[in-house]
């Protein structure tokens, strides 16, 4: 069996957001589906770990917003790999309170779905919601992201909660040595820099300002190891 044929799945990335009572909290997740269009009705797949799951379990609500394909690695790295329960995901973004009175994350968003939770299915680590579509705006007209996109071209790697997480095993390195964030994942690879930071191709780890931080989670260099 070769697991890494489940790469070849096909998915986007987006912000699944929901509430409870006046707490507005959202996530990045990248199983989002249409399962039918009459009557318009899409699926999510959260894990139970995650503040989101909770609040839509309470709410029966959520919002999904699409994500465009130049959203920048730190506001994905926001959604991703922080957690409601330690910041506030809302405080600098821009939103709005849809119809349902979940909130829509808009910034990096090409559109959006409101939806009720009319079904649910347990699937051990995480739940699927069913959501019936109560509203649908198309905001502007970029492409949105896919999952391979992120995966390959932004460098990104999914943190361990998501469903698609298979541990990655990195080849030898034999050339410039990879660096990994210990706190997201994220490998930083000198041959490519962090252009969205300033840093060149071919800048080495070592090369890097001390005030450099992981374009995903925002980490300070102190907590990158050697990779491989
Ligand atoms: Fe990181």
């Amino acid at each position: 069996m070769n697991l890494k044929t489940l790469f070849k799945i096909s998915y986007g990335l987006y912000i699944v957001s929901s509430k409870s009572k006046e707490k507005f909290n959202g996530q990045i997740a990248n199983t989002v589906f249409q399962i039918t269009a009459e009557p318009p009705t899409i699926a999510v797949c959260i894990n139970k770990q995650n503040l989101t799951h909770e609040f839509i379990k309470e709410t029966g609500m959520f919002t999904v917003s699409i994500l465009s394909q130049d959203t920048p690695m730190k506001f994905i790295g926001e959604f991703g790999f922080k957690s409601g329960r330690d910041v506030d995901k809302f405080k600098n973004v821009n939103y709005k309170i849809g119809t349902t009175g979940i909130p829509v994350v808009l910034d990096n968003t090409v559109g959006y779905i409101e939806a009720e939770v009319i079904d649910s299915k347990d699937v051990g680590t995480h739940t699927v919601f069913i959501g019936k579509v109560i509203n649908a705006e198309l905001v502007n007209d970029k492409l949105p992201m896919t999952y391979a996109y992120y995966h390959e071209i932004k460098r990104g790697t999914s943190p361990k909660t998501a469903p698609t997480y298979i541990e990655e095993k990195q080849e030898k390195i034999t050339k410039m040595q990879k660096y990994k964030c210990t706190v997201c994942g994220y490998i930083y690879d000198p041959e490519k820099g962090d252009p969205e930071s300033g840093i060149k191709a071919g800048t080495l780890f070592e090369e890097l300002p001390d005030n450099w931080v992981c374009p995903v989670c925002g980490a300070d260099k102190s907590v990158f190891v050697k990779e491989g």
